[in-house]
């Protein structure tokens, strides 16, 4: 299917509402008895200048948890989504998954790489992307959040700037 919404994941900018962070601060697995925690980042999406503002980090409804898995319960993570698109006049939108893992530095497993790549083929979304981002035990570190972007090929890493909120494609 051709995307209506085409970005070069090579020259990508991201960037993420204090709000968002702030979400991603609360929700750590600070303790190994944690359990992991995720949900979907909705944003604004901007073709023209290659950017993405993330302006909310969905905690959808579990259905099984423990420090290592979770199972989002997907109809009410894409009621909640519809509900926000709709409010927001179409312009807040679904633009990828978000979950944490318990480790300082994260980065994404053999099945994060197929789950991601999985989501972006089976998503009917309007744009040739989808972020993944990983949350680690301390996301205010440089590399306490993995930014990636997935498209139909490749999965590509997006890094952190001095500007904490901003990520770049290089
Ligand atoms: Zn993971």
């Amino acid at each position: 299917m051709m995307k209506r919404y085409r970005f070069d994941t090579k020259r990508l900018q991201v960037i993420f509402e204090d709000s968002v962070l702030d979400k991603f601060q609360s929700s750590t697995q600070r303790y190994s008895r944690d359990h992991e925690r995720g949900g979907l980042l909705l944003g604004r999406i901007f073709p023209d200048e290659n950017k993405i503002v993330v302006v909310e980090a969905t905690n959808p409804a579990i259905l099984s948890s423990d420090p290592t898995n979770i199972c989002v319960d997907l109809e009410d993570a894409n009621a909640y989504m519809l509900r926000r698109w709709e409010e927001s006049d179409k312009k807040i939108t679904y633009i990828g998954d978000w979950h944490t893992h318990p480790e300082k530095n994260p980065s994404p497993s053999l099945m994060d790489k197929f789950t991601f790549f999985d989501t972006y083929r089976k998503s009917h979304i309007d744009q040739n992307l989808l972020l993944c981002a990983i949350i680690g035990t301390n996301p205010s570190l440089k590399n306490g959040i993995w930014l990636g972007a997935q498209s139909k090929f490749e999965l590509h890493r997006l890094h952190r700037t001095m500007h904490n909120h901003k990520f770049y494609s290089k």
